[in-house]
């Protein structure tokens, strides 16, 4: 069965149709600016060219219409029709608790979806948009979410609530749920098989270590903990996020600065992390070649990034009294060898020995640690999009 994965932002939209017995990627693309003026529609067929198409695309639907074109036409198409289109995977950013698992999408699903949306204003109605868009062109084809939140839903209630009163958890919800669930779940799951090892008897921590970043402890196959909270905002500093900071600092720079709390929560999400202490850029790319030419302030973001990641993975050892592997995994966490030889550094007393030239390579799944190393360290790419096939197919089959 092919199998369309669909992650709906507010303007854009990635895709890839995945066939789910050979789990090959039969083509894959992203639209861009959707409603806005200057749309793209990028397309790129298994073992061809990318093509790139300015076209405007006014709603999510006509992106998804654009989508199916692309996947069905005569020239560079994967498929004859639609009918090759067996079902649809979405990806869903909110669950709440009310998603423990991905779900057949019904309407009573999509209602549970829009009552998440509180929770996460700019990504549910997006998401909600795309499954609407789906629905409108493909009325007969199954389809399933599958939830960044649902891993996580395992933490126990210790780890999920806040030092808050009570109540705000009883009334609003208000509780740590984490992100990247589908990534942390794959990748902890390819950890124990990559060791050859039980999961369900493997103390991991996985680091998602991307754009957004994240850090989880999975313990014999469940999430006892995550470093992102209500919101993809706390725990570590990330590419633009500034994870964790004391809520009385931002009262003093918002009484500085004359800002309001919305004001506020834009420079913590997209003015701070490695881009606002570095004042380079969110690109660690960039502001590794700044900190090499001497720069001293993206010198300090990347060594604060690496330090944070290490302080998370150490109180992650402890939350499962010890830890047997370490993954990395994302944009950073898969490309990025110094900062995984600077984070293991760190973590030198748990016993961990990094091989160099296993930690050089790029790409593929790795162990990186010596075989003398007390803990296994292994780089797993992470494949999010295979992961909701797979999650698509269980439920379709
Ligand atoms: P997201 O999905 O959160 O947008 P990704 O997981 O795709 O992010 O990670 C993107 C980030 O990965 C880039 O912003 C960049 O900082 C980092 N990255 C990619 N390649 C490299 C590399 N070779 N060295 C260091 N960092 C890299």
């Amino acid at each position: 069965m092919n199998i369309l994965v669909i992650n709906c932002g507010s303007s854009s939209l990635k895709y890839q149709l995945i066939n789910s017995a050979s789990e090959a990627v039969l083509a894959k693309g992203l639209c861009e600016r959707i409603g806005i003026e200057g749309s793209q529609i990028t397309y790129q067929p298994a073992g061809g060219e990318k093509e790139v198409t300015v076209s405007p695309m006014p709603t999510h639907t006509q992106a998804i219409q654009m989508v199916l074109d692309a996947l069905t036409n005569d020239k560079t198409g994967v498929i004859k029709s639609l009918d090759e289109v067996g079902a649809v995977g979405h990806r869903i950013v909110h669950g709440g608790e009310a998603f423990t698992a991905s779900t057949l999408i019904t309407e009573e699903a999509v209602k549970a979806i829009e009552e998440c949306s509180d929770l996460a204003p700019l990504h549910n109605p997006a998401n909600l948009i795309g499954i609407r868009a789906c629905q409108e062109l493909m009325p007969n084809t199954p389809m399933v979410g599958v939830f960044d939140t649902a891993f996580h839903q395992t933490m126990p209630e210790k780890a999920y609530l806040y030092g808050l009163p009570y109540e705000y958890y009883e009334k609003y919800k208000v509780r740590r749920y984490g992100f990247h669930g589908t990534s942390h779940s794959y990748v902890s799951k390819r950890t124990a098989e990559v060791l050859g090892r039980p999961y369900d008897s493997l103390k991991t921590v996985v680091c998602h270590l991307g754009n957004g970043s994240s850090i989880s402890a999975v313990l014999n196959g469940k999430s006892v903990d995550t470093s992102m909270g209500l919101t993809p905002l706390e725990g570590l500093v990330m590419g633009t996020r500034s994870g964790d900071v004391d809520p009385g600092a931002l009262q003093f720079i918002m009484h500085k600065e004359n800002m309001d709390i919305d004001q506020m929560l834009n420079v913590l999400n997209k003015k701070s992390g490695v881009y606002g202490m570095s004042g380079v850029s969110s690109d660690f790319r960039d502001v590794e070649n700044a900190a090499n030419d001497g720069n001293k302030k993206a010198e300090v973001a990347l060594e604060s990034f690496a330090y944070r990641v290490a302080k998370y993975v150490g109180a992650y050892a402890a939350a499962m009294s010890g830890v047997d592997a370490i993954a990395f995994t994302a944009g950073v966490g898969e490309n990025d060898k110094i900062t995984r030889k600077k984070v293991c550094e760190y973590l030198g007393f748990l016993g961990i020995e990094i091989d160099d030239e296993a930690n050089s390579k790029r790409g593929q799944e790795i162990v990186i640690s010596t075989p003398d190393s007390k803990v296994s360290v292994l780089v797993i790419p992470t494949n999010e999009e295979l992961a909701i096939a797979r999650e698509t197919l269980a439920l379709v089959k």
